[in-house]
């Protein structure tokens, strides 16, 4: 290898480098070197070499490489995923690996495997609850996170993944509430023995069997009803998986659900479970990648971008909620979806493959439906302990108003909260947008008052004092209330649509005495932010809980009787591809949380729509005979994914250069794609034409299934865009 090719992060976009190969002690593929750029020293990974060098190039001007940083930083297997990501999602192999890489791997040089015998154990040892002096809230943190693990957690997790400082700690050092330890006790930190692990049901049994007696690389589909008892069955995979010697990635939609699956990956393998997510610091980032690549074989519990975590010894990848949109990335590129990425990884490492739902998406359903499937169905039926699916009843709005009640809220649901105190119960909420009211609209002129960088209507908020003020969902840009319409000049608003704020406002109101709590983005935020609030309405300081679509994901609350919907409608009618499975998803995830502990749970759903063949399904539990009917209907249409369809989005500054940049690009592909036979749709404006302040376009590309998109590489679609317009290429949307 005479020439290498260098990626460094200083480069242009799709940008590699040529150095010239030290004779001495050569370096390859996946090492990090040092080497000069315009005279200043940088690091960079080896992503390829050349025998010759092009005639573009002189050797004379090529420079040597200063030293090798680290060797075999990526192993070439994880780096050939790297490419096959790039190839699928059609971009570069750099911004692929920008994407994958946590922020700030290169900068640092690794010390090597960190030594167990070395690493300083921590436990907690006196109740904080006693103190008489306060605690600050990182080491209040600190020591709940302690509680949270059975056993002493070793110093380099608290700094690194949990991000702690050596301050915090050093202080509650110093106040005797933590000690120090040399090397863990024997026997702990190793998570809960066998023994004590619950004994599986028939169905659980013959999955963990399927899926540890399949060969490599194989896929299942575990659908099992909320509480079936789904997470146990990775765990027990995840086990099987480590007694071979070979980690798993366990995955999870949302941030929001990573406490609660951490908490049980930790009980039952101590600290052999690795955390990643945003959430964490580039250091700890860094700090989990580095751990991935010791010997000793982890389990990661971590959310979509866990996905390209190095582990040379993969045995098991599980996404568990699959359905979940919030796996796919939309921007920046790769635009990819975790599922596609972990299909093809468990190809290339023989890992297998479980993805997890209550709820199947129609794509992975129909995979294990063709007479050769290309994954398997294991089923689990029944909740643990056979408890009931909760029943649904339907509250017809439009006979509410009828009556001459026109409250938000029916008197149906109304009863049942009414009772929940006396009852000892809990219920939630779910109101389908946050803040006070969904938009202002001119009293004179009847227009909506328009966030002025983006095409969406602005919501309105309210402080704790009453104040009001507005905001932007999509960029975030802030007003007054008081404005002139900016249409006819009018001072007259008038609000409609209620989001969560108002929503929990009249709850109060009509019902004194009732504990609420509210659960959307305004009150999570920060690291422990769900869970903080999660906790709370579990300890039951509340009665109910108001909240977001994120109230339908995931949580186990065992007092949770009743789950209700207050204006279904927002909900059913968008005009998308996949809003009738997304919806019904939503609805039968949310119905979920009800009914999960002792008693009975029930599903409440308003609606001025109760014949949509949405809410019919919610009501008769039948989802797989909606999954048959919707691809039935996607089937005769043509439609994703019985075809495929790509988007290309274009975004810049100004609307007819970004409209012209648009109708370039159509031109510049027209030909290629027709050949191909595959449809060009557009140019058009974006759903949302303009977000913060940027005018945004698409070409939507349609074609069979499973093909090549007929495209030019995207640096050559890129070449022809003027300055300023930016291009994203989105080979499998989600949202058409
Ligand atoms: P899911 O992931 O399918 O929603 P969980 O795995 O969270 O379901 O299981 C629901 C509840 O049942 C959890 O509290 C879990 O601890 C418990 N559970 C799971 N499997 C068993 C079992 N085999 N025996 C007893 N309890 C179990
Ligand atoms: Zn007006
Ligand atoms: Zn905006």
């Amino acid at each position: 290898m005479p020439w290498l090719q260098i990626w460094l992060e200083a480069g242009r976009e799709g940008q590699v480098f040529t150095y010239a190969n030290s004779p001495e002690t050569p370096a390859g593929i996946g090492d990090l070197v040092r080497v000069k750029l315009q005279g200043r020293p940088h690091t960079g990974l080896v992503v390829g070499w050349l025998d010759q060098l092009p005639a573009s190039l002189s050797s004379k001007r090529i420079q040597p490489i200063l030293e090798i940083w680290q060797r075999a930083a990526v192993d070439p297997d994880w780096q050939n995923l790297m490419t096959s990501v790039a190839a699928e999602c059609h971009t570069s192999l750099f911004k692929t690996l920008k994407s994958a890489l946590p922020p700030g791997w290169l900068g640092q040089r690794n010390q090597g495997p960190s030594r167990p015998s070395r690493a300083i154990w921590l436990v907690e040892r006196s109740d904080a609850a006693l103190l008489s002096q306060p605690l600050t809230e990182r080491q209040q943190q600190l020591l709940e996170h302690l509680g949270r693990h059975s056993g002493p957690v070793p110093l380099r997790d608290l700094c690194g993944e949990a991000g702690f400082s050596r301050a915090v700690l050093k202080g509650l050092e110093a106040r005797g509430l933590v000690q120090r330890l040399q090397a863990p006790p024997e026997g702990s930190g190793a998570g809960l023995a066998p023994a004590h692990w619950p004994a599986l049901t028939e169905a659980q049994a013959s999955a963990v069997q399927a899926i540890s007696g399949a060969p490599a690389g194989a896929e299942f589909l575990l659908w099992g009803v909320t509480g079936a008892g789904k997470t146990e069955v990775y765990l027990r995979a995840a086990a099987q998986a480590l007694e071979l010697g070979q980690g798993t990635l366990l995955l999870t939609p949302e941030i929001g659900l990573i406490p609660q699956l951490l908490d049980r990956a930790r009980e039952r393998f101590g600290c052999r479970v690795v955390e990643f997510h945003s959430g964490l610091s580039d250091g700890a980032r860094v700090a989990a990648w580095r751990r991935c690549l010791e010997p000793e074989a982890v389990v990661v519990v971590g959310t979509r971008s866990a996905i390209f975590l190095p582990m040379p010894r993969l045995g098991l990848i599980v996404l568990d909620e699959e359905h979940d949109s919030s796996y796919k990335q939309d921007s920046p590129m790769p635009c990819y979806h975790a599922r596609d990425v972990a299909r093809l990884r468990a190809r290339h490492s023989g890992a297998r493959l479980v993805l997890g739902s209550a709820t199947p998406s129609l794509e992975s359903w129909l995979s294990c439906q063709s007479p050769q499937p290309a994954s398997r169905l294991l089923r689990l039926p029944e909740r643990i302990g056979s408890r009931p699916l909760p029943a649904v009843r339907v509250i017809d709005m439009r006979h509410e108003l009828a009556d001459g009640h026109r409250r938000l809220i029916s008197r149906a649901l109304m009863g049942r909260l009414e009772q929940l105190q006396e009852k000892g119960e809990q219920a939630v909420v779910l109101v389908p947008r946050r803040g006070y009211r969904a938009f202002l609209s001119c009293r004179s002129c009847g227009e909506a008052v328009l966030c002025p960088h983006c095409d969406v209507s602005l919501t309105v908020h309210r402080s704790k004092g009453g104040q009001e003020w507005l905001r932007c969902h999509w960029c975030d840009h802030r007003a007054e209330m008081g404005n002139r319409c900016g249409h006819c000049g009018s001072t007259a608003f008038k609000p409609f649509g209620a989001g969560t704020q108002r929503v929990m406002e009249q709850l109060a109101s009509e019902l004194e005495g009732l504990r609420l709590l509210r659960f959307d983005r305004d009150t999570t935020r920060g690291r422990d932010g769900h869970r903080r609030l999660l906790d709370r309405f579990a300890q039951g300081e509340a009665d109910v809980l108001v909240g977001t679509q994120m109230l339908a994901k995931g949580m186990d609350l065992p007092r949770v009787t009743l789950a209700a919907v207050l204006a279904a409608d927002g909900l059913l009618h968008r005009p998308d591809l996949r809003s009738s499975e997304q919806c019904l998803q939503l609805l039968l995830q949310l119905a979920g949380r009800a009914g999960r502990g002792e008693k009975p749970g029930e599903v409440l759903v308003q609606t001025y729509s109760p014949d949509h063949p949405v809410i019919r399904h919610l009501v008769d539990g039948r989802y797989e005979l909606f999954l048959a009917e919707e691809s039935q209907l996607r089937r005769q249409g043509g439609l994703v994914p019985f075809s495929r369809a790509c988007l290309l989005r274009l975004s810049g500054p100004s609307a007819s250069g970004t409209a012209t940049a648009a109708a370039a690009l159509a031109e510049r592909i027209r030909s290629q794609v027709a050949a191909a036979g595959w449809l060009l749709i557009g140019p058009a404006p974006a759903p949302v034409a303009r977000v913060a302040g940027k005018s945004r376009w698409q070409l939507l590309l349609h074609g069979p299934a499973a093909q090549p998109l007929p495209l030019p590489t995207e640096s050559l679609l890129r070449e022809g865009l003027p300055a300023g317009v930016g291009l994203a290429i989105d080979p499998d949307p989600l949202c058409l």
